[in-house]
């Protein structure tokens, strides 16, 4: 029996939560569901639709749902070739399962040791990064750098300013590293006062900043000196030789 001809299916591209980016995907099904909203006391309405689909990655298969939304209070305007003034609504496009969450660190577990109440900030800073929440990452990266601080020994009343150089007057750091730790502090002032948004390079750059100060500061530093503890100490026998041939 001859196989069935494949038909040709409609595609579209989408987000593959396996391969973490844009595929042409066969869409399985779709639905528009269209909504409106009055406010019968001050007759404002506002109105918007949200399309439902059920896609699948031509290239590895995972089957995923897709959700692009807009809404009447949202548009875009722009000039058309004639000169017109013309507006559109952008789409929002939200896809399910998320793509795989950044694997944390290998030695984040060990931060638990090191500070419990700075592996709890570290944490929920992953969910937020995880969940694309660049504002609330921001935020989470400066908290959990003020709390690094805190646990080295440092005042917790200095300003941002005044810790960041002390980090680096007491060989934690170098000026380098001082200079990108004070970016993950103005990033974080930002997105906490003014609500500025980082988009997901710079969270991620920002990111690897701290990570890279709390390994050494937290992990390499602690199996520092555990090497330090087994190094044996020098013979009490030769000491006492030395102190012999003293004159
Ligand atoms: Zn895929």
């Amino acid at each position: 029996m001859a196989t069935t001809p494949t038909a040709t299916n409609a595609t579209k591209k989408g987000h593959c939560p396996t391969c973490d980016g844009e595929r042409t995907c066969e869409i399985h099904g779709s639905i528009y569901k269209a909504w409106d909203w009055e406010d019968k006391q001050y007759g404002h309405s506002v109105n918007g639709g949200v399309d439902h689909s059920l896609l699948e990655c031509q290239g590895c298969e995972t089957v995923f749902y897709e959700t692009s939304s807009w809404n009447s209070e949202d548009t875009d305007h722009y000039y058309d070739a004639a000169g017109q003034e013309q507006y559109e609504h952008p789409r929002e496009i939200q896809t399910y399962p998320k793509p795989e969450a950044k694997t944390k660190p290998v030695w984040f577990d060990a931060m638990q040791k090191a500070d419990p109440q700075l592996r709890n900030i570290l944490s929920q800073m992953y969910v937020a990064h995880d969940n694309q929440a660049h504002i609330l990452t921001a935020i989470g990266l400066r908290t959990a750098l003020d709390r690094a601080t805190e646990v080295i020994g440092i005042d917790p009343a200095k300003t941002f300013d005044e810790k960041l150089n002390e980090l680096r007057n007491g060989g934690w750091i170098g000026q380098t590293e001082r200079d990108i730790l004070g970016v993950v502090t103005d990033a974080g002032n930002a997105a906490a006062h003014r609500g500025w948004e980082p988009d997901s390079q710079e969270v991620s750059e920002l990111l690897s900043s701290l990570e890279v100060f709390l390994h050494r500061a937290f992990i390499v530093g602690q199996k520092a000196l555990g090497i330090k503890k087994s190094i044996p100490a020098k013979p009490e026998r030769l000491l006492a030789v030395g102190k012999k041939t003293t004159p």
